[in-house]
């Protein structure tokens, strides 16, 4: 069976006209994440108990609405993979750290019983970044997800298992989270369309929390078709996320003539030259469309990423506590003799060897803008500035209909090239948190590429108007 590019769409006309069961789909996956996955390394775990069983459901499923003349679940037999922070019963969750290498989830996330109940079948966990703690795939404790354009670079984080799964037709679709980056920057990189939804928008029950107030999932994509439907599937009110909220999602079906804004910040130093040229030739395909393009300013956005990396690791600091090493997770009570059987000492070897390097970062970084001394000067001080950051967008959101520039300043890297090196890694969201401090949806949509590495424009909207984003990236789709 071929699946090159299998859309949902595809896929239900498959099974529609009986040219495969979703059980032959299911297994044809399989086989494919069997011979490509190796070099790729995009899952961490496959669940081929439970996919096959969710096909054979779909099957019957189908044969019972196709005896009555009846449509089927738009997701019946539709493959998906589902990044490891996202609880799926039955199922291992490590979040790509040796802290919960053993870890199966006892619930389904908010987002899964959604999935489950419009028939989608859960082919495997990909890889992360520890935590979500990243932008390259590099930080997992298990392996590296590689660029599958080109295998000497990363495939972007920290859902690079996500996006490559898609870019190497493991999966019809992914589900990834994005904190400050994490579906956009792997999607772009990757060459598939990633949505970044409204803060709110998709239920955080059951995602592992990274950091609560940015934290949101979305979905990993061949075209904009399926990311709508994804979008329109796994959003809305969860009783189990207080934050969410009642979202009545309305398709735009014409175009509309949207104004948009061309933010200069995000055209300074630092952006690659290649991904400059590209970003700019496409806007102006969008303006030979009759689109109106307007240069406006997000002045705070300099401060973006120091806010960013605050309110991140302080928020990090705070849910990776319940790591305890007594609680669940790796834990070294074992291995301490009882005589020095100290709280200190279980705390100080489960989460010493539980946690990875980039995760110990985080969790000083964060620990110290919390501390008594600094709260004032760093934490409070940071949530000071996502006001402002946030006022941008509002300021802007009464000018024009949507925003426009890169995800990232430069294409793929190569593997090894940032790693030792935080400070430059965390440069590349320079264009990707305000985002995520705003709250606001953004997709990254695959335009081009330089070389053989792909490259996304980023389609930024105010909160709750993924719609329009879907609307103009569906044009632009057909005209890149
Ligand atoms: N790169 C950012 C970070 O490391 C964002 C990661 C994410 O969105 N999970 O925090």
């Amino acid at each position: 069976m071929k699946l090159e590019n299998f859309t949902i769409k595809q896929i239900n006309k498959g099974l529609k006209e009986k040219e495969f069961s979703a059980k032959e789909l299911a297994l044809a996956y399989f086989d494919k994440i069997k011979k490509t996955d190796n070099e790729i390394g995009a899952y961490l775990s496959l669940s081929e108990t439970l996919a096959i069983s969710q096909a054979e459901e779909a099957d019957k499923e189908i044969a019972l609405r196709l005896s009555s003349g009846q449509e089927f679940p738009i997701l019946a037999g539709v493959p998906c993979g589902i990044k490891d922070n996202i609880l799926v019963e039955g199922e291992k969750c490590t979040c790509a750290s040796k802290m919960l290498e053993n870890y199966v989830a006892s619930y389904d996330a908010g987002c899964i019983k959604k999935l489950k109940k419009n028939g989608a079948v859960i082919l495997g966990k990909t890889n992360l970044d520890e935590f979500a703690f990243g932008s390259s795939c590099e930080n997992s404790a298990f392996k590296v997800t590689k660029n599958p354009h080109d295998l000497s670079c990363v495939s972007g984080g920290s859902s690079g298992g996500s996006a490559a799964a898609i870019a190497s037709d493991q999966a019809c679709f992914a589900l990834g989270t994005d904190t400050g980056c994490s579906v956009r920057t792997p999607a772009s990189f990757c060459g598939v369309v990633g949505l970044k939804t409204t803060y709110g928008s998709v239920s955080r029950s059951g995602v592992i929390a990274s950091a609560s107030s940015l934290d949101q999932v979305g979905p990993l994509t061949k075209n904009v078709e399926d990311a709508e439907t994804i979008f329109n599937i796994i959003s809305g009110k969860d009783i189990f996320d207080a934050t969410s909220v009642e979202f009545k999602y309305e398709k735009l079906t014409k175009e509309k003539p949207f104004v948009i804004g061309v933010p200069r910040e995000f055209f300074g130093k630092g952006l690659n030259k290649d991904v400059e040229k590209i970003i700019k030739k496409t806007i102006s395909k969008i303006e030979d469309q009759g689109f109106k393009i307007q240069e406006i300013s997000l002045p705070s956005t300099d401060f973006a990423l120091a806010c960013y990396y605050i309110i991140q690791t302080s928020e990090a600091s705070a849910n990776l506590a319940r790591f305890d090493g007594i609680r669940y997770g790796y834990s070294e009570i074992q291995n301490i003799s009882s005589k020095d059987f100290t709280l200190r000492d279980i705390y100080l070897k489960s989460r010493g060897k539980g946690f990875g390097a980039e995760s110990k970062r985080r969790i000083m970084l964060g620990t110290y803008s919390l501390s008594s001394g600094y709260y004032d000067a760093y934490y409070k001080k940071a949530q000071e500035v996502r006001l402002l950051i946030k006022q941008d967008f509002i300021d802007s959101f009464k000018k024009v209909d949507l925003i426009m520039g890169p995800v990232t300043p430069f294409p793929a890297f190569k593997i090894g090239e940032k790693a030792n090196d935080p400070l430059s890694m965390y440069l590349a969201d320079i264009y990707t948190v305000p985002i995520n401090l705003a709250g606001v949806p953004a997709m990254s949509l695959p335009i081009g590429k330089i070389g053989k590495l792909p490259v996304g424009l980023q389609i930024i909207a105010n909160h709750f108007e993924e719609s329009k984003i879907f609307n103009i990236a569906s044009i632009i789709e057909k005209i890149v």
